[in-house]
């Protein structure tokens, strides 16, 4: 293709590019491609470097850059036959080809192939370990490993953070980021560190089956964040880590939305136990299950339930859960199979699992869960049989479980009576019980993984600081048909990742090259802490006036909640609710507020905020697990132990609770170095053949890449000290060659660089040079080619 027609593919656009061999990239532009407007490309043949930069931009001039006007169209261009019409189909061959990484900096951007990839084997291992950014193809293996040697070059604690939307890859990424870890680090094979290594890679597994499952977005959703340290030894090598998981979607437990399927671990006991442990739970396998398996019309596809209950079961005793404790697991699973509205559970099996003690079940729906009725007075349990099965799975008396389910014990001046709860409360009650022991179990299970992991006997003062690499896989923001109090947090979370992106990125930059010497351009961008506020400051922010609802005494309604958030709000630029703007018919009268997010707007249902956010259990629940004869289930209740005079202070609100452990969480990813990875989620169907190319397009505004591109347009896309620069590219320069006679490495690489014509492109720092553009590397790296 001549070079001319190639220069007018380009109008101002840029391409994340998952290409990365410039011969492979020129060969495929012989194929013209037909988003020709779209398309930027490189106009020479004449590069031969093997790794590219992956954002590219095609001016109107014809010059090329890195970095691309800011309004500009976005394009993916991934190489491979571009006879196929993108335009139509919307295929793209990114999936054909498989390149799925690409750079901004050294941000990675990853797109989910949807299939198996041969690119995370040992020999793609051997070829990043060691290696800089820039030296291989695009991979995560080459973050893991830049944020490897940050830490054990420099003694700097790292960080990874993954974001990106349900689905789009983020926890696979964190499990190939720990694989890589697991397989460069201690080549002496250290009995120690190998077992702490399978510890790490086995909590995975547990984590999954207990906090994962099935939404319509994601066959395998984590319903958790997680953030992850990986402690390191003076030599390098793993020796502990640490878990930190961050709510845990509990009303999942009782609700599914249609098509989706509670947590993974009741699937893998119904599906896996073997028939005398479920027995002993008195759950019975329904020999007739396959009658129903189109019930509900989602039979799961890529999900093993069986297999993957005896890999969960080895993974917990390799880890070291005891049989009474494992024991005690599935006691608390059953408890909840027995206590919720199990239909929807069986139905999103596939099949109904009998309960034992409930015959007939797909008869008699209603009898599903513990039921309460009332003969006028008094508040009943219909189906008291199941009293006699929780009291036997808790270790406990059936008086004291029905007691419970039915009473409230409450200080009233001196006295304490036991007051009887509605039939509504009672349910309400039922419902809080199922999803608290559930989100115990799921804290107490990442409490052992930590006991079990965490660093022993190391000491500081013989061996050197024990370093961290972090890695944070965290929910995305979610924009659903109906936003409740779960998305709320989960979009604040992101607002305060993308804060953090947004300093760190900025800081980072500023400090260098004032450190250096290099005068900084201000670069504007929307600064999304008046989002953080909105939701975060203090009696303000829309945590505190939950709060302040939720603590009036009486009863306080969703929709006063609203109205008072109305009263504060009104003027904030990124707050709207239908009183405010009656006009506005995204939005219901006296129920949902909008919030202006930095990803885009979110309209949010107030209803069940209070609620959410109270998360009240009563005490009396507290107490009976507490008092069970079972040692393992009574340490996760200690503060069972209060009698209800005792019970003083108000507990932290699920809201407050969350803001103030994703406060510390910023706090700590901003005291490591930080490596990004942002995740981009092709399609909706799975499919590994689908490019949405407006899909991805709005994933990349709000995913803040483009901020990030302006960011590195400001700045610099390469630094390197002078020495390692020499080192480098010192044969390209009869001056530099083979050792220079200059007075400093500095001006041996000023005139290397003027030599070649690059100088404009370059920045003098006080022990690093600065170059702008990435094309000044490639050509670089191919004048180094030719020589070398
Ligand atoms: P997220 O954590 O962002 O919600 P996951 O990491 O669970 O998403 O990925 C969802 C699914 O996409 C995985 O179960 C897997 O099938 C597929 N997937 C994601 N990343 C890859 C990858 N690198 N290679 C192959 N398949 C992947
Ligand atoms: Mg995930």
């Amino acid at each position: 293709m001549a070079e001319q027609e190639s220069l007018e593919f380009g109008k101002a656009d840029f391409v994340l590019l998952d290409t990365v061999s410039l011969e492979d990239f020129m060969a495929n532009l012989k194929l013209r491609p037909t988003r020709q407007q779209n398309i930027a490309v490189i106009p020479s043949r004449r590069w031969k470097v093997r790794s590219l930069p992956h954002v590219f931009v095609h001016h109107e001039q014809g010059e090329i850059s890195s970095v691309p006007p800011v309004d500009t169209k976005l394009c993916w261009w991934s190489g491979g036959n571009h006879d196929s019409q993108p335009g139509l189909s919307e295929s793209y061959p990114v999936f054909e080809k498989g390149r799925i990484y690409s750079y901004i900096g050294e941000v990675v951007v990853s797109v989910n192939p949807y299939r198996a990839m041969n690119i995370y084997g040992r020999d793609t291992i051997e070829q990043y370990k060691g290696r800089e950014l820039y030296e291989r193809p695009p991979h995560l293996f080459a973050i893991a490993d830049a944020a490897y040697k940050a830490m054990k070059r420099r003694n700097k604690d790292s960080c990874i953070v993954i974001s990106g939307e349900s689905g789009a890859g983020k926890t696979e990424a964190s499990k190939y980021i720990m694989q890589y870890i697991a397989a460069i680090t201690n080549p002496s094979q250290r009995a120690e560190v190998e077992r702490v290594k399978n510890m790490l890679l086995k909590s995975n597994c547990v984590l999954e089956a207990f906090g994962n499952a099935k939404t319509n977005r994601n066959d395998n959703s984590s319903r958790f964040g997680k953030y992850m340290d990986i402690n390191f030894d003076f030599k390098g090598d793993p020796i502990g880590g640490h878990i930190n998981n961050y709510l845990l979607e509990k009303s999942r437990v009782i609700f599914q939305q249609e098509g989706e399927r509670s947590f993974h671990s009741f699937y893998q006991l119904v599906k896996g136990a073997p028939e005398s442990l479920l027995r002993s739970l008195h759950i019975k396998k329904d020999s007739t299950a396959n009658d129903y398996i189109k019930v509900g019309g989602h039979v799961k596809s890529s999900i093993n339930d069986g297999a993957d209950f005896k890999a969960v079961a080895d993974a917990m005793k390799v880890i070291g859960f005891t049989t009474d404790e494992i024991q005690t697991v599935y006691k608390i699973l059953a408890t909840i199979l027995h206590l919720v509205p199990y239909l929807v559970l069986m139905l999103c099996l596939g099949y109904l699992p009998a309960l034992h003690c409930i015959p007939n079940v797909h008869k008699r729906r209603s009898e599903g869960n513990l039921k309460f009725g009332s003969d006028g007075d008094a508040t009943l349990i219909e189906n008291t049989k199941l009293v006699a099965v929780l009291a036997e799975l808790l270790s406990t008396k059936e008086e004291n479980v029905e007691k419970a389910l039915l009473y409230r014990t409450v200080a009233t001046g001196r006295d304490v009576i036991d007051k009887q709860h509605t039939d509504k409360e009672a349910s309400y009650g039922r419902d809080a019980l199922a999803k608290a022991i559930y989100e115990r179990l799921f804290c107490w299970i990442v409490g052992r993984i930590n006991d079990v992991i965490e660093v022993k006997n190391y000491d500081a003062r013989i061996h050197g600081k024990n370093t961290v690499i972090g890695v944070l896989d965290i929910y995305g923001f979610e924009i659903f048909q109906n936003n409740s109090f779960e998305q709320f947090c989960i979009n604040y979370c992101n607002e305060k990742l993308q804060q953090l992106f947004i300093q760190l990125v900025l800081k980072q930059e500023q400090e260098e090259y004032q450190r250096e010497g290099i005068p900084w351009i201000h670069i504007d961008y929307f600064n999304n802490q008046i989002i953080v506020d909105l939701v975060e400051q203090q009696h303000k922010g829309i945590f505190s006036v939950l709060d302040e609802a939720c603590m009036n005494v009486g009863k306080v309604t969703d929709e006063m909640f609203l109205q008072a958030l109305n009263g504060k709000l009104a003027k904030h630029a990124h707050y709207t609710s239908r009183k405010l703007s009656p006009t506005d018919k995204s939005l219901e009268f006296d129920r949902d507020f909008r919030i202006r997010h930095y990803a885009g707007d979110v309209v949010y249902s107030v209803v069940g905020f209070i609620d959410k956010n109270k998360d009240t259990l009563f005490q009396d629940f507290k107490r009976l697990l507490y008092n069970s004869s079972n040692p393992v289930l009574k340490a996760m209740w200690p503060e069972g132990k209060l009698s209800i005079t005792e019970v003083t202070k108000r507990p932290l609100t699920a809201g407050t609770l969350f803001k103030n452990s994703m406060i510390s969480l910023v706090e700590n990813l901003a005291s490591k170095e930080p490596y990004y990875v942002r995740c981009v989620k092709p399609n909706d169907v799975k499919s590994p053949l689908l490019f949405e190319y407006e899909r991805c397009k709005h994933q990349v505004e709000y995913l803040g890449l483009l901020e990030n591109v302006r960011v590195r347009r400001a700045g610099f896309a390469n630094r390197q000290t002078y020495a390692r620069f020499l080192q480098r590219y010192k044969m390209i320069s009869e001056f530099t060659w083979p050792n220079h006679d200059l007075p400093s490495d500095q001006e041996a690489v000023r005139r290397l660089l003027q030599g070649c014509g690059f100088e404009q492109d370059a920045a003098f720092g006080k022990t690093k040079v600065f170059i702008r553009t990435p094309r000044t590397i490639f050509s670089l790296e191919e004048q180094r080619a030719e020589m070398v």
